[in-house]
């Protein structure tokens, strides 16, 4: 299993519900304005509502955007939903199964495996989130739980998708919660999921996958989590909207 060394490290932003254009017109410049290593792939995850503002931000630099939410369906009768080809030209990753959306919107496996097809087939990368509950967790479900949502995901990609993916552990007990996983227990779930990645498709697609931690992740904690092996950044809530705080972690995942 190759180290952290052969896959770029990826940290995105999930702002969530939070900053008008003009606030992720700032937080952005603000970003921008750290220096940010340029061997760390940065992603900013601002609402939809500030996607173009916050690109016209970052154009031009090494820093990509990423959408929170996606629709599978091309056009047609679905208020309020975003499909893919409106995020063409402005985002290049997509967050999907994050498990707000899980829990808190009833998404499904079912509807994950849709969104990341259909992410794919617009040229878009998705960052899949996974997670176990803390029962879920606390009765030793860990890894069946995992195991079946990245399966769920993975057996409808071509190797070459899933091999472009970014898959993200976010164990739920840990998100917004300021509990973040030890480094052990982030380590061992992200050792599962890329097993999980290497049965459906081969060690080798596996091997290219980039797995982030995310939960509670702050300048503070970060440099234990992001220096284990197999662990390729992180999907940081809180932290990002401050951008020295966010800084700090996009260095410890150099
Ligand atoms: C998240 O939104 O994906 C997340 C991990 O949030 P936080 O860092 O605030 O726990």
């Amino acid at each position: 299993m190759p180290t952290n060394q052969t896959r770029e490290p990826i940290v995105a932003a999930n702002w969530k519900m939070n900053t008008t254009p003009t606030e992720g017109t700032t937080l952005a410049r603000e970003i921008l304005a750290q220096h940010l290593p340029s061997t760390v792939q940065v992603v900013l995850c601002p609402p939809a509502t500030s996607l173009t503002t916050v690109a016209q931000v970052v154009q031009g630099t090494a820093i990509s955007i990423g959408a929170q939410h996606v629709y599978w369906e091309t056009s047609g009768a679905f208020t309020g939903e975003i499909s893919v080809s409106m995020l063409a030209g402005i985002a290049s990753y997509v967050i999907v199964g994050h498990s707000e959306r899980r829990r808190l919107f009833g998404e499904t496996d079912r509807d994950v495996q849709l969104k990341t097809r259909a992410i794919h087939l617009a040229g878009l990368t998705p960052i899949v989130a996974v997670g176990e509950s803390l029962d879920e967790r606390d009765s030793g479900h860990t890894h069946t739980v995992i195991r079946r949502q990245v399966s769920s995901v993975f057996q409808a990609l071509t190797p070459k998708e899933a091999g472009s993916s970014v898959i993200a552990y976010e164990p739920v007990w840990a998100i917004g919660t300021g509990r973040n996983a030890s480094p052990d227990q982030a380590q061992d779930a992200i050792g599962w999921i890329r097993d999980t990645v290497a049965i459906t498709h081969g060690s080798d697609v596996a091997d290219r996958v980039r797995i982030q931690y995310g939960g509670s992740v702050t300048s503070d904690n970060c440099v234990d989590l992001l220096r284990r092996d197999g662990i390729d950044g992180a999907l940081v809530g809180g932290a990002s909207l401050d951008a020295t705080h966010f800084a700090t972690i996009v260095l410890a995942a150099t």
